[in-house]
C-alpha cells in the first residue's frame, strides 16, 4: 500500500461522537461535529452524523462544500456552520453552502445580507462574543449594537450567541467566563423580546467544563473536533474516558536500516531545521545504535505530536527523512512503522498532499 498514509477508523470516530453526544446530551448540550482537521472528509462527517452530531462545522468553506451522505432517516438537510468568520471575498459562496456562520464584523454581516438577498435565500448568524481568550469575539459592551445590526438585515436571522476559548491564549472555560455568555444571551433576549435558540459555548476545551459544571447556564451546543477525532481534551491533552485515541494512524515506510555509531563525527554547524527536538534523547552516548530512516518528513507531518511505537525514539526529522532509534527492534527496509498522532500532527498530515488517506470501517475493539 501507499506510504506515507493515514489510516482512519471511521467506526472509532463514530463511537467517540456517540459517547460525547450521549454524555453531553444528558446535560442538554448538543454537538456540532467539526471536520476542519480532516479537510472536511465526507466519510468522517458522515461518521459524526451517525454518532449523533446535530450538524457539521468547518472553518473553510471549501471543506463545507464537500457533499456528505446524511444518515438514513435523517429528517432534514444537514446544518452546516462556517465556524470561522466568512471572508468578505467569499460571502456569496458562504450563503450558498453554509446554513449558518459565526460572525463578529458588521461589514461582513452586511455583505452576507446582500449576498443572501441576491441568492434569494436566508442565512443564520451566530454572533461570537469575546470571553477573554482574545481571538474572535465581540466585546460584551458592543454585543447589543451587533444584535441590532443583524436584526435590521432582512436576509439574516440571528439564531444565537457563541464563544470560543482556549485556542489563542489557553484561557480555560469555567463558570465565570461561560456565565458571562449566558447573561449576555438573557440580556439580548429581554432587550429585543426574542429567543436565541443556539448558545454555542465553545470547542473541545469546553467538554470537561460542560460535563462537570453545575451551572451550564444557557450553553446548549459545543463545536467538537479534537475530542471526537482523537479522544483528547486540548487543555491538558489527556484522554477522555471511554474514547478511542487511535482512530488515526500514520504509517511510514523504512528506507534505510542498520547499526550506526551513536555519535556523529566531523565539525558541526546547524542541521537542516536546527537542533535536536527537546523530546529526543540520544539513544546512547557512545558505541552503536540501531537506527532506521522512515520516508516521512516535515512536508508530511509535524514532529510535535508524532508518537512512535513504544521502544522507538525519534532522533530527528528533516524535510523528507525521519530518523528513528529502534532500540532492540530489528527493522528492515520496506517495513512499515505506525505512529500515533496529536492534533498538530494530525492537521499537518491530513493536509499534506504526500500523505494518502485510507478510510476504513474497522470497528471499535
Ligand atoms: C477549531 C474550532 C472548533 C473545534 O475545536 P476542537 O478543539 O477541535 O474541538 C470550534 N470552534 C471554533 C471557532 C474553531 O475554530
Amino acid at each position: 500500500m501507499n506510504a506515507p498514509r493515514i489510516e482512519i477508523d471511521l467506526a472509532k470516530v463514530e463511537h467517540n461522537t456517540r459517547v460525547l453526544v450521549g454524555r453531553l446530551g444528558a446535560r442538554d448540550v448538543r454537538v456540532v461535529g467539526v471536520t476542519k482537521a480532516t479537510l472536511g472528509s465526507p466519510n468522517i462527517a458522515a461518521a459524526m452524523l451517525r454518532g449523533g452530531a446535530i450538524g457539521l462545522g468547518d472553518s473553510r468553506i471549501e471543506n463545507l462544500a464537500r457533499p456528505v451522505a446524511r444518515p438514513v432517516a435523517w429528517p432534514e438537510p444537514v446544518a452546516r456552520t462556517l465556524i470561522r468568520s466568512p471572508m468578505l471575498s467569499q460571502v456569496s459562496r458562504v450563503v450558498e453552502i453554509a446554513t449558518t456562520s459565526l460572525n463578529t464584523e458588521p461589514t461582513i454581516l452586511a455583505a452576507l445580507d446582500q449576498a443572501a438577498i441576491r441568492a434569494g435565500t436566508r442565512h443564520d448568524v451566530v454572533l461570537m462574543v469575546e470571553l477573554g481568550d482574545l481571538r474572535e469575539g465581540i466585546l460584551a459592551d458592543d454585543v447589543d449594537a451587533a444584535v441590532r445590526f443583524v436584526r435590521r438585515c432582512p436576509a439574516l436571522r440571528l439564531v444565537g450567541l457563541g464563544a470560543n476559548l482556549a485556542c489563542q491564549n489557553g484561557v480555560v472555560p469555567d463558570d465565570t467566563n461561560m456565565g458571562v455568555l449566558s447573561r449576555l444571551v438573557e440580556t439580548v433576549e429581554a432587550t429585543h423580546r426574542t429567543v436565541l435558540p443556539i448558545v454555542s459555548g465553545g470547542n473541545s476545551a469546553n467538554v470537561a467544563w460542560a460535563l462537570s459544571s453545575t451551572s451550564l447556564g444557557r450553553t446548549n451546543q459545543l463545536r467538537l473536533g479534537e475530542s471526537i477525532l482523537l479522544g483528547t481534551e486540548p487543555l491538558h491533552r489527556t484522554m477522555i474516558s471511554g474514547l478511542h485515541g487511535d482512530a488515526f494512524t500514520l504509517v511510514g515506510e523504512v528506507i534505510e536500516a542498520g547499526v550506526k555509531p551513536a555519535q556523529p563525527w566531523g565539525q558541526r554547524g546547524e542541521s537542516a531545521f536546527g537542533v535536536l527536538p527537546s523530546s529526543a534523547e540520544p539513544v546512547a552516548e557512545r558505541g552503536s545504535v540501531r537506527q532506521a530512516i522512515v520516508a516521512l518528513g516535515r512536508q508530511d507531518v509535524d514532529l510535535e505530536g508524532l508518537v512512535p511505537p513504544s521502544g522507538f525514539t525519534v532522533l530527528g526529522m528533516s524535510s523528507d527523512h525521519l530518523v528513528l532509534g529502534t532500540g532492540d527492534h530489528v527493522v528492515v527496509v520496506g517495513d512499515e512503522i505506525r505512529f500515533g498522532l496529536g492534533y498538530g500532527a494530525l492537521v499537518h498530515a491530513m493536509t499534506s498532499p504526500f500523505v494518502s488517506k485510507v478510510e476504513k470501517q474497522i470497528g471499535a475493539r
